[in-house]
């Protein structure tokens, strides 16, 4: 049995462990990785790199390499490919389930301001502060480039390119996150909002935590969708339980 991830996150790498390490009989796992970092964490198994060539260059490789199960554990806000996996998972008659974190869910204490867009989130922005932690990564900068009243703090795994805000200072980094660390970012560049996706998870959500603790604003973008009819697991250990029903 051939299991394709499309991968570039956490959950899709422990998925990648969980299947590799659970020595079902004939099972191969490739995970698929855009290669827009350049220096990824590499998960266990067989690993590609690159785009597909849209939903039916990705429908052609499900039936070149005979997968049997397609899991799309791509980022939350990876919104083209997963409509790519949902068309090509149709195509070629293959199952498809969609690993997705859930979203992060305010608490008490917690000055949140929701944006369906990065173009929305920047509008919002003049309104709440002038020292911006901006963590909503490196792609779509140019949705903030316009507000040069505003001082960012742009936190990426791999530098920006323009167009950017022009009073901006960037932070390299990569999570899991501190609430410690995030607390000492706040301080030190004087932040006073936040803008982040709702990405879910543990391993960036102590920025929230420190932005509430120092009543900062957060500006929230929501997720896209999942495509129609796509089944979803909340977690790895679902999503390898899925796999193993195919298995047989
Ligand atoms: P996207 O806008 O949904 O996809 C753009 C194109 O990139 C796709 O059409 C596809 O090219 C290619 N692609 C995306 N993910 C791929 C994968 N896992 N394997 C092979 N090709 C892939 O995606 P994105 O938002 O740029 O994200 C790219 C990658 O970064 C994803 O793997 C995602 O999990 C990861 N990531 C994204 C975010 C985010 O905020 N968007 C955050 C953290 C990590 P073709 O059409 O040529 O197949």
């Amino acid at each position: 049995m051939h299991v394709l991830i499309l991968g570039g996150t956490g959950e899709a790498r422990r998925l990648a462990g969980l299947l590799h390490g659970a020595e079902v009989a004939g099972l191969r796992v490739t995970s698929s990785l855009a290669g827009r970092v350049a220096a990824p964490r590499m998960p266990d198994g067989e690993v590609r790199v690159g785009g597909f060539g849209g939903a039916e260059g990705l429908a052609q490789w499900l039936r070149t390499h005979e997968v049997d199960a397609l899991i799309d554990a791509t980022h939350p806000f990876a919104r083209t490919i997963s409509f790519n996996a949902a068309a090509a998972a149709a195509a070629a008659h293959v199952p498809l389930l969609a690993l997705r974190r859930p979203g992060w869910v305010p608490g008490e204490g917690d000055r949140w301001h929701p944006a369906d867009s990065l173009d929305e989130a920047a509008a919002l922005l003049p309104a709440l502060g002038r020292r911006v932690f901006l963590t909503t990564g490196r792609m779509g900068l140019a949705a903030f480039a316009h507000l040069d009243q505003l001082w960012f703090l742009m936190r990426s795994v791999d530098a920006p390119e323009p167009p950017c805000p022009v009073r901006m200072e960037v932070l390299l980094d990569r999570g899991p996150f501190t609430l410690e660390g995030e607390r000492e970012v706040l301080r030190r560049a004087a932040i006073d909002v936040l803008v982040t996706k709702d990405s879910g998870g543990a391993a960036t959500s102590p920025k929230l935590t420190a932005a509430r603790e120092a009543q900062i604003p957060v500006v929230v973008v929501r997720r896209p969708p999942v495509p129609d009819g796509v089944a979803v697991a909340a977690t790895p250990e679902e999503a390898a339980a899925w796999v193993r029903q195919f298995s047989g």
